[in-house]
């Protein structure tokens, strides 16, 4: 077995008393290296006798491999035979100074790190794996060569290489960072260590060079700028307040309009906490915020607060917040977009008392106008041709269809202001369905409505209000299957949610799958209905949802388009 010679085989060899070595010369091999076979000896040979294709011998020392393994070009190789047991047991403690192998085990295992050592001159005589890896040389094209092919021709021109070595021996080591040259001119940011190497003497012979690839690190630190810079952007150029806060509640940064906001100079607010730049917020809930929801769910939209302007004008705000990482320096930042919601509200309540008022204001002409149609319809009106007689009918229809729609109007008003009262009573709800079925079918003829399950089951319950839903689904069920005649209703209970659920299924239109989810909002209806010039309101289901959840139940429907719906809600039982 051949190994390149070290100072530390050299030693080992000393050591073990190997003191000469037969010398064999192969003159510029194919890699242009002069390869010097060295085969050690503890004896000295006699030069007439040198045994076969050895030309010399010489006496090891340390000097004379300084020297020789100084030169340029030239490699020397130790024949190890089976009988130099550099790893015998009883020198431990020199296998850890001096084996080799021990060393480039450790240096093999560090593959993250290129690490190589050099000669006083900087030559390279070690290389491990990670420098392979990081520079792209294999050991054999690398050896003997001067460390400064790996830095740039810039460096190289500023004889940083030496200098380096130099600091690294003055100093003791020398920490850098700077541009690396790997094999074919790649370039790469890593940070060097260099330490200078002495042996048993103190004596110095050479450096050991560790190199860490900040490539990655670099890249990822840039496009961390990017992204910060980019946030920075849409921060800046967002018309709403936006405000990046510190764990100590400092802001970090903060657009124009959240200054504007709430009157504050830039310069003066940077390191002050939010509460204090702020005291016109509603502290105690902000408190509920920061220390409450965002530790828990790191994410908080629509949250409402109080806000008095330092002008005395009472202002509600919405905060969307975030808790997040910063990834420029992998600190908690908590960011908040601000909403003023204040004139939305107030246009919001005025159009809200405005429904109120006319709906309140029309009820009574309206009543009376169908109240005088139906006395103006029994009385036996002389003379009455059947044109006065159909138009009788037909006010008191309409007003029939403006008092209906003048109750739900004044339903949503209730809803708005969260005056929607409920009168709860026990009852059963399976007689309640089947009562108001029955109401259906003496009132149209055209529908078949079936009641397929009908379970007995006592609920607590506001007994109008759930007929107004029960009605509203049934009608709507009428209403949006023109061109089929069954509904199906059920009653059944659930005893695991003890609850009990009724469902009214028809065959008609049903629902576009791209409009589901809007239909239970206010004034929402499918296009599908306009298509086919279906009246409505759109106020029915989104009473009803009300109406449901106020009894602590669900409501929900399962459809498709042309093939009808199947509406359900769901309430507790008793
Ligand atoms: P309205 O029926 O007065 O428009 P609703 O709030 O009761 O108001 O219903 C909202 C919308 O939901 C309806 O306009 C219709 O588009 C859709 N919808 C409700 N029930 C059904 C149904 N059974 N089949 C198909 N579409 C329905």
């Amino acid at each position: 077995m051949e190994i390149l010679l070290t100072p530390q085989i050299l030693g080992m060899l000393i050591d073990q008393g190997y003191t000469y070595a037969l010398a064999r010369s192969e003159l510029y091999s194919d890699d242009g290296f002069e390869t010097i076979r060295l085969s050690p000896m503890k004896e000295k040979p006699q030069l007439p006798e040198l045994p076969n294709g050895y030309q010399t011998f010489y006496k090891l020392t340390h000097e004379p491999l300084q020297m020789l393994s100084s030169g340029e070009n030239t490699r020397l190789l130790v024949d190890m035979e089976p009988q130099i047991d550099l790893f015998s047991t009883d020198c431990d403690d020199r296998y850890f100074r001096y084996s080799e192998a021990f060393f480039e085990q450790v240096l093999e295992s560090i593959q993250d790190y290129a690490v190589y050592t050099t000669t006083r001159n900087g030559e390279i005589n070690s290389w491990n794996s990670g420098a392979e890896h990081l520079f792209n040389y294999a050991k054999y094209e690398i050896l003997g060569l001067g460390c400064s092919i790996l830095f740039t021709d810039e460096d190289k021109s500023n004889k940083l290489p030496q200098f380096l070595l130099e600091t690294a021996l003055q100093n003791g080591k020398v920490i850098t960072e700077e541009f690396h040259c790997g094999k074919d001119g790649m370039l790469f940011w890593a940070k060097s260590i260099v330490f200078p190497l002495f042996d048993e003497q103190n004596r110095h012979q050479g450096f050991t060079h560790i190199i860490h690839n900040l490539e990655e690190k670099k890249k990822s630190q840039n496009n961390a700028i990017e992204a910060m810079s980019l946030a920075s952007n849409i921060i800046e150029t967002s018309k709403e307040p936006v405000v990046i806060l510190n764990q100590n509640l400092s802001i970090k940064k903060a657009n124009k309009s959240f200054y504007e906001l709430f009157q504050l100079n830039e310069e003066e607010s940077s390191e002050k906490n939010f509460y204090t730049l702020t005291p016109g917020l509603d502290q105690k809930h902000l408190e509920h915020l920061f220390n409450e929801i965002l530790p828990q769910q790191h994410d908080c939209k629509n949250f409402e607060l109080r806000y008095m302007s330092p002008s005395g004008k009472s202002r509600i705000l919405v905060i969307h917040a975030k808790r997040a990482i910063s990834a420029l320096d992998n600190c908690i930042v908590d960011i908040l977009s601000i909403e003023d919601i204040t004139d939305e509200r107030t246009l919001q309540q005025e159009k809200d008392d405005f429904i109120s008022i006319a709906t309140h204001e029309l009820k009574t002409p309206i009543t009376v106008i169908k109240a005088s149609a139906q006395v103006l319809q029994r009385v036996n009106i002389e003379g009455a041709s059947p044109m006065v007689k159909k138009y009788l009918q037909k006010i008191e229809e309409q007003a029939e269809k403006l008092i209906q729609l003048a109750a739900l109007l004044l339903d949503v008003s209730h809803i708005r202001s969260d005056k929607l009262a409920l009168n709860f009573e026990e009852f059963d709800l399976s007689d309640l369905v089947a009562e108001t079925v029955e109401d259906f079918r003496m009132l149209q003829k055209k529908h078949d409505i079936k009641i397929e399950e009908l379970c007995a089951c006592t609920v607590n319950a506001d007994k109008v209000k759930i007929t107004q839903v029960l009605t509203n689904l049934l009608s709507n069920a009428i209403k949006y299957s023109p061109e089929t005649n069954s509904i199906i209703v059920r009653v059944f209970p659930d005893p695991i949610s003890q609850t009990v659920t009724v469902s009214v299924q028809d065959f008609g239109i049903g629902i576009p799958f791209e409009e589901q989810n809007k239909i239970f909002k206010r004034f929402s209806r499918t296009n599908l209905v306009g298509e086919k010039n279906i009246s409505g309101s759109g106020l029915g289901l989104y009473i009803s949802a009300e109406i449901v959840r106020k009894h602590k139940g669900q409501i929900w429907f399962e459809s498709e388009q042309n093939k009808g719906a199947k509406f359900f809600f769901s309430i507790p039982a008793k």
